[in-house]
């Protein structure tokens, strides 16, 4: 690990950003310790199969699919949002798979994605001025002044979400929903709905065909066929709630993972190299995320890939790049021939809606197009540069929302006000991303 002086809470000495406002120093303490004596929600031995699976994302044998909810909310805890997110989720890996001929790792923004960075401390309506509002785990997103106060006895609620929806994730995976079969009949019914049928329909047609071949040749009951293998991640951002979350096992002496999720991410705001989020991921063992945006220096690059994976482990350190549609040709070479110049082992995945968003009227929008050509561009770069494109990192729910424009169905910003519904960013809805998905697979199997 790190440092040798890293401890659980060693990033409380360090400079952080992002940190709530908490007006009771005593109740967060105390619900730290509350939830430092609860069940951890992962077990080490995931996080570690995980890191395995992402180390042959870092080498070309395998393919990651991120995605989920910008904020999940305490409003929207249903077992049929769960569901449909992850359904939509199985059905992208499906045609991703069969895309790369490759595994996909599925990996949810998902039971336990509740804390959010923010660009500013406060939200200006009119003439009132309030804090923002920073995740269902800090405060409330209602516009009051009530509801902005943070409250450390909402960490309580999230732990406890993120335990009911894991627990139904977990049922989900194995235990028959996410048959191979079933999931396909969901993408049939998807290209039948798609005004651009025509399209996707010989790609369902040939994954059609491969079912029944493998059907003939007795493999509709094996275990890769009926259940799945899922894992879930979010972005480490209030660190009071990680670490005291975060267990050295028994079953793993001298190593501490973060046990609130498989997989952490740290944010394109708060990864400072001398600051205290990337002190608190330094020291655990979980396979871990670093956002990379457009001002990423390729020093600054260079040091955090030491500092967060000193050991140079495949499959511990994934780059998420997220540089915007048009910037992706000139930002990430330099920094893809740097990493590769240092001999760095990284998975490279894209998160093609962080830099292209923008607002439309009230709200905050993403062109489906821009989305599409910072994926492209991704892919293109690695090509000429001889690296793998290891992966997309995407915002997406499977409810019905308009909340980015554009699609098959064509959006517009005056659909947007029908069905926005997001705790923080617009997020693709099922059909956009079974479109994505189907789109990357084009250019994967090209
Ligand atoms: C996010 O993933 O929701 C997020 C805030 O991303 P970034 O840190 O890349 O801006
Ligand atoms: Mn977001």
């Amino acid at each position: 690990m790190s440092s040798k002086t890293w401890r659980p809470g060693s990033w409380r000495e360090m400079p952080i950003r992002q940190v709530p406002d908490y007006p009771d120093q005593a109740a967060l303490q105390s619900m730290e310790e509350r939830l430092a004596s609860f069940p951890p929600l992962v077990f080490a031995g995931e996080a570690d199969r995980l890191t395995a699976r992402l180390a042959d994302a870092a080498e070309g044998r395998a393919f990651v699919l991120q995605g989920g909810d910008c904020a999940e909310s305490f409003g929207d805890f249903r077992a049929d949002t769960i569901r449909d997110t992850f359904k939509v989720l199985l059905q992208m890996a499906v045609v991703l798979t069969f895309g790369a001929s490759l595994p996909v790792v599925k990996l949810g923004r998902m039971a336990g994605q509740f804390a959010k960075p923010r660009s500013s401390d406060v939200e200006k309506r009119g003439e009132e001025v309030l804090p923002s509002y920073r995740g269902d785990i800090v405060n409330g997103p209602e516009f009051t002044a009530a509801a902005r106060v943070p409250d450390p006895s909402r960490m309580e609620f999230a732990y406890l979400q993120s335990a009911a929806t894991l627990n139904l994730l977990r049922a989900f995976a194995t235990g028959g929903f996410a048959d191979l079969h079933e999931v396909h009949r969901w993408n049939q019914g998807f290209v039948a709905r798609s005004p651009l049928a025509e399209r996707y329909q010989d790609l369902a047609a040939r994954i059609d065909e491969t079912l029944r071949f493998m059907a003939a040749c007795g493999m509709s009951e094996a275990p890769q066929v009926r259940e799945t293998e899922f894992y879930t991640s979010h972005e480490a951002l209030l660190l009071g709630y990680e670490q005291a979350l975060t267990r050295e096992p028994s079953t793993h002496r001298g190593r501490h993972y973060a046990c609130s999720a498989h997989f952490l991410w740290i944010g394109d705001r708060t990864r400072q190299p001398d600051g205290g989020h990337v002190e608190f991921l330094s020291g655990v063992a979980n396979p871990i995320g670093l956002k990379v945006g457009p001002t990423t220096s390729i020093d600054d690059l260079l040091r955090l890939t030491e500092r967060l994976n000193p050991g140079n482990k495949a499959g511990r350190l994934t780059l998420i790049t997220r540089m915007g549609a048009g910037k992706v040709e000139t930002l990430l070479p330099p920094l893809l021939r740097a990493i590769k110049a240092e001999g760095r082992k990284v998975t490279w995945i894209t998160d093609p809606m962080h830099g292209n968003t923008v607002p439309a009227g009230s709200y905050k929008t993403r062109s489906f197009d821009a989305i599409l050509r910072e994926v492209r561009s991704f892919f293109d770069v690695h090509q000429a540069e001889g690296t793998w494109p290891g992966g997309v990192h995407v915002e997406m729910t499977g409810s019905d929302v308009t909340e980015c424009l554009g699609g098959a169905h064509r959006l517009t910003e005056a659909d947007l006000s029908r069905s926005y519904a997001t705790a923080c960013d617009p997020r693709l809805n099922a059909e956009q991303s079974l479109e994505l998905a189907f789109l990357v697979a084009e250019e994967l199997k090209a």
